[in-house]
């Protein structure tokens, strides 16, 4: 079947409202705020910088991590309303995040049948501290440290459906995805990343914004 375009958007500080990832690994050890400051900086790539933070975790607190993560993440306004639309119009939507998949789960709730598609780093709780997985490294063209490697997904998901991608985002991890998507809705530091490498993006705030560009300039048929 063929779509219109694919979906692709960033977790932490695009779909919630604040970083989880930054929330998490400051509440259990507010010191790790320096190493937040220095991967917005980019003086840390990312995957270095998360393995740090997420080395600062012990395993066992597992269940208060989850715990915290459901009561503290708050949505943008008009995600849910967003995710709606697009399923009902049949339209490719994957949630790609640098954090770990637990996170997500703890605050999206088990994946449904027509719940976006969750593409992250994979979390292991079978050593002393937290340990990451990950699954989707950086390859050429990408100029690498992503992490979980969103250049590279971009490139495989337009492959896969044979149709633009559309990337919303609001920070350093999604630098290298924004720069090859198609057409880009960005926010916070990611906006400010684009507008200094000048490339053209479309700024949002909420998903009602992105709802109202995207429909409005294609004909989706559901
Ligand atoms: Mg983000
Ligand atoms: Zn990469």
């Amino acid at each position: 079947m063929s779509v219109p375009f694919v979906v692709v958007s960033d977790f932490d500080g695009t779909i919630t409202q604040h970083d989880m990832v930054v929330a998490l690994t400051c509440q259990v050890n507010a010191d790790n705020r320096a190493l937040v400051d220095r991967i917005n900086r980019r003086e840390l790539d990312l995957k270095t910088g998360l393995s740090a933070l997420f080395e600062t975790l012990p395993s066992e607190d597992r269940s208060a991590y989850e715990t915290f993560l459901a009561e503290a993440a708050t949505f943008r306004s008009g995600y849910h309303q967003f995710q709606r639309v697009l399923s009902d119009a049949h339209i490719p939507f994957y949630i790609v995040s640098n954090g770990l998949d637990f996170m997500l789960d703890a605050v999206l709730g088990p994946k449904t049948e027509h719940g976006p598609e969750r593409i992250s780093n994979h979390a292991r709780f079978d050593t002393e501290h937290i340990a990451i997985d990950w699954d989707y490294p950086c390859q050429p063209p990408c100029p690498g440290g992503c992490g979980l490697c969103k250049h590279k997904v971009v490139s495989e998901l337009r492959d896969r459906h044979h149709a633009p991608v559309v990337f919303i985002g609001d920070g350093v991890t999604d630098v290298n995805g924004a720069r090859l998507a198609d057409r880009v809705f960005a926010r916070s530091h990611l906006a400010q990343y684009l507008e200094e490498s000048d490339t053209a993006y479309t700024p949002f705030d909420t998903f009602d914004d992105v709802l109202a560009a995207l429909f409005q300039s294609t004909e989706v048929h559901a």
